[in-house]
Formats: C-alpha cells, sequence, structure tokens
C-alpha cells in the first residue's frame, strides 16, 4: 500500500444538506470541495438515523453487518419493555453486556488504527449514544472521545477532565440553535486537540445544523445562521491544519451523516393500525401485538411470530395512503418475503435484529416553505413539529450527503457524480494511511479519490407492486456493494 497521507481530521456536520452548501452560505466548505473532489452523489444508508449513520461511517459497513438497525429499536431481551434508545448511555450499556462487548458487531476505524499503533481522538458534540459508536472500542484502545456534554457522555472521561481544566466548563444553550457549542468544540479541537495532542486521526462532529433543522425548520434564518457558523468553524479548523508543522501530510474529510426532509404532517400509525385491528402499540403492555417504533420511519414487529398476519400487516399498511415504502425480510428466492414490499438486502439492513417489517411515510420531491425540495409525513411522538425537518428513509434529499476530500494525496477534480455512501469512508481514509482495513469493513475505497482505476457500476431500479401500491428503489451496484440513491412511492 501506498502511503498519500500521513495523518487525517475529519470534519462531521450532523444533517447538513450538500445542496445548503454554496458560495454564500459556507464560504469555506464550498471553496474546500470546489478545490478537492466534491462526491455529490454521496448517500447516507438506510435508516438515515444518525446513530446507524454513526456506526456505518465507524465501521465501514451496513447494518446488516454491524447490527445497530435504527436510533431506536426494540431489542426485548436487553430492554422488555420499550425500543433500546441508542443515545443512552444506559441501554448501550445493558446491550453491550448482554452481548457480552459486541452490541456492535463490527470493527471500526478506531480499531484499525490502534492496530496499526495510531492515535486517534474525537470531539463530539452529539448524544452519549452518538460518542460511544463513532468510536466504540476507545476505551479499550487507549483513544480519546471528548463529549460537549459531560464525563457520562463518553467512556473515556479523562478527555473531558483535560478540556475542562483548561478551557473550564462547555456552554449549555437551551434548545437550537448551538452557536456557543459550536465554538467550544472548535477551541478544543483547534487548540487542544490539533495542537497538542497532534493525534494520527482527530475527528470533530457537529450537532449543527441537524439541531436547528430539526426544530426551527431547514431553510429558516436559524438554520442558515448556524450553517454559517459551523462553517466559519470549518475555516478555522482548515487554517490551524494548514499553518500546522503536518499540513503537507493531512488529508481533510468534509461529511454529514444524512440530509433531511421537511415535515408537511403527522400520521397516527399506531391509531391508524388500531383502527384496522391490530392490538398495536409503541411499548409492551398486556395485549400487545404489533410494536411500531416512531418518526419518519416506523420499524414493526409482531409480539408472536405468525407469517399470515404478518402478510396483512404488511397489506394494511400497503392500502394507506400514507406509506411510501414497506420492506421485508429476504425470501427464499432473493425476493422480499411478503408480496409487494421490497427486501431488506436491497437496503442492508437483513440483520436478526431488525424488526418484521419496516415502514416508511410518504414523502417527495416537492418543496417546502423556503422552496427546499424534500417534503413528506412521519408519526410524530419524536418531540419535532410540524413544519421541522426530519430523516430517516430513503427521500433523495435525505440520503443526499456532504462529502469532499482534500489536502495530503487528494488532486482538484471539483465536483464528481461517482455513487457512494458512508461505508466508503473510513476505507478510504484508511488506503490513503497505508493501514489495513478490518475485514468487517465491507465498504471500499473511493476510487475516484483515492486514484484507483474506478469500478463498473450499474445503475437499477427495483420495482414492487401489489393491490395498486407501486414502490421503487434507485440503486448503483458496484463490485460487491448497492449504493441506495433513493426510493419511494410511485403515484
Ligand atoms: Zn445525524
Amino acid at each position: 500500500m501506498s502511503i498519500q497521507a500521513r495523518k487525517a481530521v475529519i470534519c462531521v456536520f450532523d444533517g447538513l444538506r450538500p445542496d445548503m452548501v454554496s458560495k454564500e452560505t459556507t464560504p469555506n466548505l464550498w471553496r474546500f470541495a470546489a478545490d478537492g473532489a466534491w462526491l455529490r452523489q454521496a448517500r447516507s444508508v438506510f435508516p438515515s438515523m444518525t446513530r446507524v449513520a454513526t456506526t456505518s461511517f465507524a465501521t465501514g459497513s451496513k447494518p446488516q453487518t454491524h447490527g445497530v438497525v435504527n436510533n431506536a429499536f426494540f431489542h426485548r431481551p436487553v430492554i422488555a419493555d420499550t425500543a433500546l434508545d441508542t443515545s443512552r448511555a444506559d441501554h448501550l450499556a445493558l446491550a453491550e453486556k448482554f452481548h457480552e462487548g459486541r452490541f456492535v458487531e463490527a470493527a471500526g476505524l478506531g480499531c484499525a488504527l490502534a492496530k496499526a499503533g495510531k492515535s486517534f481522538c474525537v470531539v463530539h458534540s452529539g448524544s452519549a449514544g452518538s460518542a460511544y459508536l463513532v468510536n466504540h472500542r476507545a476505551s479499550h484502545n487507549g483513544q480519546w472521545t471528548f463529549s460537549i456534554h459531560g464525563r457520562e457522555f463518553t467512556r473515556t472521561p479523562g478527555a473531558v477532565d483535560e478540556v475542562i481544566e483548561r478551557f473550564g466548563p462547555p456552554p449549555r444553550s437551551n434548545g437550537a440553535p448551538k452557536f456557543q457549542e459550536a465554538d467550544y468544540a472548535t477551541r478544543v479541537m483547534t487548540d487542544h486537540v490539533l495542537a497538542r495532542l497532534q493525534p494520527d486521526v482527530a475527528l470533530i462532529w457537529f450537532s449543527e445544523p441537524d439541531t436547528s433543522y430539526h426544530y426551527r425548520r431547514i431553510g429558516s434564518r436559524d438554520s442558515l445562521d448556524v450553517t454559517r457558523k459551523v462553517d466559519a468553524c470549518f475555516g478555522s479548523i482548515l487554517d490551524a491544519i494548514y499553518s500546522g508543522p503536518d499540513a503537507a501530510d493531512t488529508l481533510v474529510v468534509a461529511m454529514s451523516d444524512h440530509g433531511q426532509i421537511s415535515m408537511t404532517g403527522e400520521f397516527d400509525l399506531i391509531g391508524a393500525l388500531k383502527e384496522r385491528g391490530f392490538k398495536a402499540t409503541d411499548r409492551m403492555e398486556e395485549g400487545a401485538e404489533v410494536l411500531a417504533t416512531h418518526g419518519s420511519v416506523s420499524g414493526l414487529s409482531l409480539v408472536n411470530p405468525d407469517a399470515i398476519r404478518l402478510q396483512d400487516l404488511a397489506a394494511t399498511l400497503m392500502h394507506m395512503p400514507q406509506t411510501g415504502m414497506v420492506f421485508s425480510r429476504d425470501g427464499e428466492n432473493g425476493d422480499a418475503a411478503i408480496a409487494g414490499t421490497l427486501a431488506y438486502s436491497l437496503i442492508g439492513i437483513d440483520h436478526p435484529r431488525a424488526p418484521d417489517l419496516f415502514w416508511i411515510a410518504l414523502s417527495s420531491a416537492a418543496p417546502d416553505l423556503s422552496g427546499a425540495p424534500g417534503t413528506g409525513l412521519f408519526t410524530g411522538g419524536v418531540g419535532v413539529p410540524i413544519g421541522g425537518g426530519m430523516h430517516g428513509g430513503l427521500n433523495p434529499h435525505e440520503l443526499n450527503t456532504m462529502l469532499a476530500f482534500g489536502g495530503a494525496g487528494i488532486e482538484s477534480v471539483g465536483q464528481i457524480d461517482d455513487a457512494t455512501d458512508l461505508t466508503a469512508i473510513a476505507p478510504t481514509v484508511l488506503a490513503m494511511m497505508g493501514v489495513a482495513a478490518p475485514d468487517t469493513m465491507t465498504g471500499k475505497p473511493i476510487a475516484a479519490v483515492t486514484g484507483q482505476a474506478r469500478p463498473r457500476s450499474t445503475r437499477r431500479r427495483i420495482e414492487a407492486e401489489f393491490n395498486g401500491f407501486r414502490q421503487s428503489l434507485d440503486i448503483v451496484e458496484l463490485e460487491n456493494s448497492n449504493i441506495v440513491l433513493g426510493g419511494g412511492r410511485e403515484v
């Protein structure tokens, strides 16, 4: 392996839609992407939720390999009565205990770096679960994860003590936008991590613009202001890198974990199922028949397995006008087990922990109040107001992510249309640094970035139909994986 970069700095902007990156709003990101390699057809994974995306990025694999199948999902051996919430430190601790340290079933970027004797530092401003999943073996591997939320939000609390001693307590603003948090995290990154700790790989995760998209609307003034803020933070980080001793040897990645679309209405999925004779609920209770999670995507499982009843449930969902897509496990011939649905393997979610069915709310490319394309429905019950942004499904505007590479080893090619997804980023960074990727890393280095010959790719549309319900999925087949471009109901 030839070494093109000795160090790497990865900057993650949670939820940032690449079509919000512009010369006016995000001059630093815009210039960086234009001068480097900007993958305009980069995608998240399914479900396009932060903790699933985080784990897929970190392990370079899809949920079928790493096992984190949703932000919150029913995993009754671990949590009996409610969904396991992967944002919560206590739920994750129980899951790790039950799975004997193998809740995340794949090795991560951190593991690969540790094995090669390289250091890895993370500055995180998201939930305890996200800070854990971005490097789930940090404590075991003697690495460093700082959380802006305090000691109990990371498995390496010494990092928090160290930072607070030097910079004072982190800010705590109520709600969105989170300007002060972005500034504080950036200072920790530039003045402490890059200047003092000088790790081989450093990562910073900004919780914005995701938080403001959710609670202040995608195209609102607050969302634009906080996007400008995190862009300015990115500018400060670039300045710190390029004025430092490793300027010529550092690969830089700017990325997001998913996009968002605007919610035009709530649909009470559980209520609608009850009206149609299914005892549906979001928590285990007496007489419960169907367990369902909330959001623009719902995972649905029968409490007692029953193939006929499951077919009835899928047919009922496909009959609802609020339904966008329905997926089920693979059947014997490689198609979905249930007629009219699409198969889990197509979207990389065929894992034993996955629910019986995934339901995705209806969405389209129709513009929202500010003119941004992408609107849809959700179940409510997640604290996001109508008009706010959501993600989780397969709308192209939820799936399309920001992804640009620059610095050491990167040719200035500007925008390119090679399809890729989150699972390819860690393998690309490792390949550029000459570090071997773990066997579980199913994503492959992005040829357009590493300078290798591009693999053969075929674009395909897969369709399914049941009693007037028609859905389709657009994928790009690469050598041994699918990039999911998007999908939806055909109307
Ligand atoms: Zn996110």
